[in-house]
């Protein structure tokens, strides 16, 4: 049998080991161990002790199938907090359409490698049964206004509803002080912030910046579906967002959104929607405003990969 027991002190977290049977107690830094969880009993009490040392808890909720983009929320979280956990978890419940969730990557054994690499502390790999224990926990609904019929929303119904399922219960596990998600998922950052304020969580929200590859492309676990060819089409999305961005003092927003949808379409893109919203509650508009804070978002089919994207009018 092992005991475990943490020490906090000045940031730097030791972890003691002890055989009971052998005496031996054996100290290990935070920094080299990464520690994983299948079980929330497990992690919970881990948690207890941790947070009775005052350690502070940052959280990555993430999908898996990491990329750069992943690992750079979980860089902002060791910067912030004392412990970060990032949880992996393939939500059934946010899937609206099940051959995307049959398709859906998953590379758990290169997953934790990069973690550890990256100095995670613990990762939380629950089973579904773990998460959604009984049919009842799967029975709720979130009040998240405009969020749920607007942009995403619309186009896939549902969706919130499973992403706020899902984030609820992660959130009652692993009770962060600090919650770090990325930009890349715009309306999901929106929905994210009104369940915590529904739920009146503590947790603080940190928005992160959108990592991209050099061409531009926003990272995203479902590129992992594109070949080469189709990654660098796949860019057009993005250039299509600062052409109209770079436009905006010389052109409607109209006329721009129906040029640029034109020649994605060309290239073979099928548009899901291409819209200009205000940044603090995704109201569409149809053109822009002088001194409002909006955000162009697009999400498009290349093939049957669905990828999704964004670029606020005051960035870049
Ligand atoms: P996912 O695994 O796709 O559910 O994403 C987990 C978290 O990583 C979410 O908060 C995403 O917004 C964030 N994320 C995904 N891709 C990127 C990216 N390219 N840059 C920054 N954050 C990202």
């Amino acid at each position: 049998m092992v005991n475990w027991l943490f020490v906090f002190y000045r940031r730097q977290s030791y972890l003691f080991f002890r055989l009971c049977n052998a005496k031996p107690t054996v100290t290990i830094t935070l920094n080299v161990i990464m520690i994983i969880f299948k079980r929330i009993t497990n992690i919970q009490k881990w948690l207890q002790t941790a947070k009775s040392g005052k350690a502070t808890v940052g959280f990555v909720p993430t999908m898996g199938a990491l990329h750069e983009g992943h690992l750079s929320l979980l860089q902002q979280s060791k910067k912030q907090a004392d412990i970060s956990i990032v949880s992996i978890f393939i939500n059934p419940a946010q899937f609206d359409n099940k051959a995307d969730l049959e398709k859906y990557p998953s590379t758990v054994a290169k997953d934790i490698k990069l973690l550890e690499e990256n100095g995670c502390d613990i990762l939380f790999l629950p089973s579904e049964s773990e998460i959604y224990p009984d049919e009842k926990s799967k029975r709720k609904h979130y009040d998240l206004g405009n969020l749920e019929t607007v942009l995403e929303g619309k186009f896939r119904p549902g969706h919130f509803q499973g992403v706020c399922l899902v984030v609820e219960r992660l959130l009652t596990i692993i009770t962060p002080d600090v919650l770090f998600l990325g930009r890349k998922d715009f309306q999901q950052c929106l929905v994210i912030k009104r369940l915590i304020n529904l739920m009146k969580y503590e947790t603080d929200v940190i928005v992160c910046p959108i990592t991209r590859e050099e061409s531009g492309l926003a990272m995203s676990s479902r590129n992992q579906r594109l070949n080469e060819d189709e990654r660098e089409i796949a860019a057009e999305l993005f250039k299509a967002l600062k052409e109209i961005k770079e436009n905006r003092d010389h052109s409607q927003f109209s006329i721009l959104k129906k040029n640029a949808i034109k020649k994605l379409e060309l290239k073979g893109f099928k548009i899901d929607y291409l819209e200009l919203a205000k940044e603090k509650d995704l109201q569409t508009v149809s053109e822009f405003i002088p001194g409002q804070k909006l955000v162009i978002l697009i999400a498009a089919f290349l093939q049957n990969v669905r990828l999704i994207d964004n670029i606020k009018l005051s960035e870049y």
